[in-house]
């Protein structure tokens, strides 16, 4: 079994659509799973049209409503040639448009917020089936509301998914394409929920661990994982290979072509993921496997909105059992930590998200003195060995001289070395990152 997962610029235009059945179709000697994100731009309108329903702005949400249906009116219309399928493409679109326009007159949920964001997959896959069936190619759709399903603690159940995907695959043998949503689930509460956003590479990974397929293959819109943010930065060239750890390490501090946890279930099942251009199908792109391949930097990264907390005690002095006490606070509220620094009167640690901000303070101030420090960024440096490379610090500090850097993280990890510096350095950051370490400019 082969995972093909295409993201939303990838079938974001009816031609693009075509171009990925002839990807899905060029090698048939393995069964394919094709997990599909929704058209680009599909999931930031159904965001918008539920942010309107949420602050009771019919008139609003009902305006964005239309403006999507006639985006996808026109595209149906250049998907399909003939009468028959265009017909039918365009009884789907009524279908879920008519469902938006129901949903936008009975009073708004959390759940119901979902159920809007789930139309997009649903939508992207349902048209391809539609342009699969002009083209005469033989598939099955593949309902990820089935069997693609998350804990209480929104976390997917790998041996779940593995056991009704692995049911539903066993009933159609016969089968040897099937097409499914990515990013769509379900919740502990039966509920249709998501992977969060960018899910659909986490879709895809899961399948590849469920059906222990050979390879999970990421097709986007760039030539695999680059040195460094190329929304960023001008001059920025694909890395070749990567190990799992560098690749989660990448995704999870901002490399934005991965979602931030969607390398595990991969590794898990040691299923080799592969990062393609839809654009430029002979590339190389990037090879992530359980070898890094080579040693030293491979690539940097940036993870914006971090927000910094500050205790200072100086009760701290010689007490154990401090930090303890302070993570205990964390953990109450799910809130991850991302880097830590401590001193004999001081701790920071970094979070990136506030939404419990106010209550975690609250309940740190018996430790000590708070402050909070808001528009972070941590700049991640990965690459095998990285902390055993001979002159990393140095290299890092000589291209760094301008930038006010506020905490590093060195030695957690062999595959990282991490920055935080205010939010307006970035840019600058990442440039002088390029040149020091990369050579490029
Ligand atoms: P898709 O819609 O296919 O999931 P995404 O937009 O989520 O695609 O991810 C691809 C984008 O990730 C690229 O267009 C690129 O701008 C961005 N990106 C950020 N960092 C990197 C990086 N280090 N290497 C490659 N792409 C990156
Ligand atoms: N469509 C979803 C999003 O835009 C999931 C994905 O594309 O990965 O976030
Ligand atoms: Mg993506």
């Amino acid at each position: 079994m082969k995972i093909m997962k295409f993201g939303g610029t990838s079938v974001g235009k009816p031609e693009r659509m075509h171009q990925v059945a002839q990807l899905i179709t060029k090698d048939v000697s393995e069964p394919r799973i094709v997990v599909l994100s929704a058209l680009s731009g599909t999931t930031n309108s159904l965001v918008a049209i539920g942010d309107a329903m949420a602050s009771g702005n019919r008139e609003q949400a009902k305006q964005l409503i239309d403006t999507l249906e006639a985006h996808y009116q026109s595209f149906i219309k250049e998907l399909v040639k003939t009468d028959k399928l265009y017909v039918k493409a365009k009884s789907i679109v009524s279908e879920h448009f008519e469902f938006l326009n129901i949903i936008l007159k009975i009073s708004f949920s959390e759940a119901l917020s979902k159920d809007i964001l789930a139309q997009g997959e649903l939508l992207s896959t349902k048209l391809f089936s539609v342009y699969l069936e002009e083209k005469g190619i033989d598939h099955m759709l593949l309902p990820a509301l089935e069997f693609m399903t998350i804990d209480a603690q929104d976390e997917p159940q790998l041996s779940t998914i593995k056991v009704k995907l692995n049911r539903i695959l066993q009933q159609n043998t016969d089968k040897k394409l099937f097409i499914t949503q990515g990013y769509i689930c379900r919740n502990s509460r039966g509920e249709v929920d998501n992977l969060k956003r960018g899910g659909s590479d986490y879709t895809a990974s899961l399948i590849a661990a469920a059906a222990n397929a050979s390879v999970c293959e990421i097709w986007t819109d760039i030539d695999g994982m680059h040195n460094n943010d190329p929304r960023i930065v001008k001059k920025t060239v694909p890395v070749e290979q990567l190990s799992f750890e560098e690749a989660a390490e990448l995704a999870y501090f901002g490399a934005k072509i991965l979602h931030p946890t969607c390398i595990w279930p991969a590794q898990q099942q040691k299923v080799p993921v592969k990062l393609l251009n839809t654009m430029a199908p002979e590339a190389l792109g990037t090879t992530i496997t359980q070898e890094a391949g080579s040693v030293g930097v491979k690539a940097v990264a940036a993870k914006d909105g971090i927000i910094t907390i500050n205790i200072k005690s100086s009760r701290m002095l010689l007490a154990y059992g401090f930090l303890r006490k302070i993570f205990e606070v964390f953990e109450k509220y799910r809130t991850s930590i991302d880097m830590i620094t401590t001193s004999e009167v001081a701790v920071s640690v970094t979070i990136d998200s506030g939404s419990n901000l106010t209550s975690i303070v609250k309940e740190l101030e018996p430790f000590g003195t708070i402050s909070v420090e808001n528009d972070h960024t941590i700049i991640s440096v990965v690459g095998n060995e990285i902390a055993q490379t001979k002159d990393i610090l140095s290299k890092l500090f000589d291209a760094l001289t301008p930038i006010p850097v506020r905490m590093v993280s060195y030695g957690g990890s062999k595959h990282n070395v991490s920055m935080l510096v205010p939010s307006s350095y970035k840019t600058q950051t990442l440039q002088l990152l390029n040149k020091g370490l990369f050579g490029l400019e």
